[in-house]
């Protein structure tokens, strides 16, 4: 949990200067889900680049529209969830600048409405005077996501690949718990002084808080074994929430099924469980 006197640097309409190259302004969409609600990041000021304009708020569009006095030329998508990508058409009618997004997966969109104007893919580059970023393809949260690596500063725009204080949804077919560890581990290799996640503070030192996560999902991923070993028998996922998830309130076990769900297709990539459906019946390979 984010601490109330924190909560205050995320007030919606706040510019808030976080580096030399780098503004934060937070939409007014704070939730359980969403934390503090969703960071829009702008790079640069003499050409500047939008980084998740959020859902469609006419006033946080306004703002974020006039914090980039007339010089923004480059609307960035980290991915097409509800709560990053809807504001990016208003945004757009108010500057005129083109939308950035990497190739959408038709079957898992998520903003029916999304339309970009160019594709973005791995090792793109957003060039100008000021500064660049470049596109890492990250899926795991979701198929179509982007980082933005900021190289003048290090600093990883990272979207929804962490959350600071909560834990990201992986949620298939959209999300997928093999891709999302692989890609940890690749931000872990890289040279990176920070991370500027799209819901709460710039999180660092990022090795140590990538490990964490990949921690994080070993003992999950463990406690799902664990259970499959003690019911012993081709089993379903309501079967495994009921033992991992014991401590959790029985209205939350919906959820819970998801990430066991996201847990069980990882294993059977690893090869140690065979299945198939969510609804379906799922066996530990001896
Ligand atoms: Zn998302």
């Amino acid at each position: 949990m984010i601490p109330a006197e924190i909560m205050e640097q995320f007030k919606p309409g706040l510019v808030t200067s976080l580096s030399p190259l780098v503004r934060r302004i937070t939409a007014p969409n704070a939730s359980p889900m969403t934390g503090p609600g969703t960071n829009t990041y702008l790079i640069g000021h003499q050409e500047v680049a939008v980084i998740d304009p959020g859902m469609d708020d006419p006033e946080h569009i306004q703002t974020v529209a006039e914090a980039c006095g007339g010089n923004l030329k480059w609307i960035l998508v980290t991915h097409t969830h509800p709560d990053h990508s809807p504001g990016s058409q208003s945004l757009q009618a108010l500057t005129g600048a083109p939308i950035y997004a990497h190739r959408v997966e038709l079957q898992t969109v998520r903003d029916e409405n999304f339309r970009c104007d160019y594709f973005l893919d791995e090792g793109d580059h957003i060039d100008c005077d000021e500064f660049t970023l470049t596109c890492l393809h990250t899926p795991g949260h979701a198929l179509n996501h982007l980082c933005y690596f900021l190289e003048e500063e290090k600093l990883l725009l990272a979207g929804d690949m962490v959350m600071d204080g909560a834990t990201v949804v992986i949620m298939p077919p959209d999300g997928g718990m093999t891709d999302y560890l692989t890609q940890i581990k690749r931000l872990k290799d890289m040279n990176i002084e920070a991370l500027a996640p799209a819901h709460g503070r710039i999180m660092r030192p990022p090795k140590t808080i990538l490990q964490e996560i990949l921690d994080h999902r070993q003992v999950r991923e463990n406690m799902v074994l664990d259970a499959l070993k003690r019911i012993n028998q081709p089993t379903t996922i309501p079967d495994i929430v009921e033992i991992v998830y014991q401590d959790v309130p029985k209205h939350l076990h919906k959820m819970a099924g998801n990430t066991v769900y996201a847990i069980l297709l990882k294993l059977k990539d690893d090869n140690t469980v065979s299945g198939e459906e969510k609804e379906g019946i799922w066996t530990l390979i001896h």
